[in-house]
């Protein structure tokens, strides 16, 4: 039966299983060995070559996911992008990059860039028009990350790809937000997607990975750099995101479910100013949201009213843990002035919406009564 045949949930639980031949047992075994065979045999096997057996297994599932025929799994996220951009950049090329970055991407390229002479421009705004008009004559790829972080603004996926063939470019997604249970760009002729496995993918707060998905020939070109860099996972890790990745489905769709409840919730509110959140019928991409999402995602942000300031809401929640990540089963929060726009000052912070009032949630798993409950009280204590 071929894969694309399978239901989501199918997917999950059975694509890239390693088959346990010797025992029969239920689950795949772990192959931790760094040295296989060499003599008389198909596939030379290294871990840093990607190909032992959980990791030649485990990228199927998430290529299927992706609905295309490749992937690669990393150590973290950041390997992952690292490698992409190193594969199809080289000194003096060019990248298109979405201006609402994740902050490690973002220093990523303005650190390690200019090192490799590799040019680039960060968009004015996340308009397909805003990508248009910073591509150059030496520009090889775009860039982009939607639903983005921390104010969920959505880019036309459709529309960036199109763009992308049209001036033969190639075109890339950070898709760690959504996770391929949310949004498959693939379907709207992105070519590369890539995912911080840190959060969805792993989803227990326990596992650093990454991964890329694309075509088995961009796959292939991104293999013979990535190789060479060596930011493999452990086979060990490897098997326990497989073993994550069997309930990807359930849990992002329940914690799509409590966040959709949530954000009605909140933005009922008296004590939130605003919710940021593609679900809502107000957010301005409410309509393109819905075309290219299969869900709204389980990450929205929410502004107190004034005179409230997030930290001291967040010191008051007793369930929702404060935290640096994101997407794990538990439901999490932080405020980004404090976190990961800390280095702007305040005047930069007003000018991009990251105020003091500002929190970021990661809805998890739990029963929406108590996530209620605890931000009822939360809000109760600090006024
Ligand atoms: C966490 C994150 C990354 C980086 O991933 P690591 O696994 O920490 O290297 C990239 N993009 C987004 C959107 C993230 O949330």
């Amino acid at each position: 039966m071929k894969h694309s045949k399978f239901g989501i949930n199918t997917i999950c639980t059975h694509v890239g299983e390693v088959t346990d031949e010797q025992f029969k047992g239920a689950v795949s075994p772990i192959y931790l060995s760094t040295s296989y065979e060499f003599e008389g045999v198909d596939v030379k096997r290294y871990p840093r070559y990607f190909n032992t057996p959980n990791q030649e297994h485990l990228v199927k599932k998430i290529a299927a996911l992706e609905h295309t025929e490749g992937a690669l799994i990393f150590g973290s996220g950041m390997a992952a992008l690292s490698a992409m951009f190193l594969t199809f950049l080289k000194s003096g090329d060019h990248l298109v990059v979405q201006n609402t970055l994740y902050g490690g991407a973002s220093h990523f390229i303005r650190e390690e860039f200019p090192k490799y002479g590799i040019e680039f421009t960060f968009t004015d705004g996340y308009d397909v028009s805003d990508f248009e008009a910073a591509i150059q004559p030496n520009t090889k790829l775009i860039h982009i990350e939607t639903p983005s972080n921390p104010l969920l603004t959505i880019t036309d996926i459709e529309g960036v790809a199109k763009l992308a063939k049209a001036h033969n470019l190639l075109s890339s997604i950070d898709n760690t937000f959504a996770s391929p249970i949310n949004q498959t760009p693939i379907d709207f002729g992105i070519d590369i997607v890539m995912h911080s496995a840190t959060k969805y993918l792993g989803g227990h707060s326990d596992i650093l990975a990454g991964a890329l998905a694309a075509s088995d020939e961009l796959i292939g070109e991104i293999w013979h750099v990535a190789k060479n860099f060596g930011g493999n996972l452990s086979d060990f890790t490897v098997w326990m995101l497989e073993r994550s990745m069997k309930t990807l489905a359930l849990r992002v769709k329940v914690q799509t479910k409590n966040a959709r409840k949530l954000a009605k919730y909140l933005d009922k509110h008296p004590d939130v100013k605003q919710v940021y959140y593609p679900g809502l019928k107000a957010h301005p991409q409410h309509k393109l949201a819905k075309k290219q999402m299969h869900g709204f995602g389980a990450m929205m942000s929410f502004v107190l009213r004034d005179g409230l300031e997030s930290l001291k809401f967040q010191k008051q929640l007793q369930l929702i843990k404060s935290s640096m990540s994101l997407a794990g089963v538990e439901s999490t929060v932080l405020s980004p002035y404090l976190t990961s726009h800390a280095l702007l000052t305040q005047e930069e912070r007003d000018a991009i919406g990251i105020s003091n009032q500002l929190i970021r949630f990661s809805v998890g798993i739990e029963s929406i009564k108590d996530l209620k409950a605890d931000i009822e009280q939360a809000l109760k204590n600090i006024t």
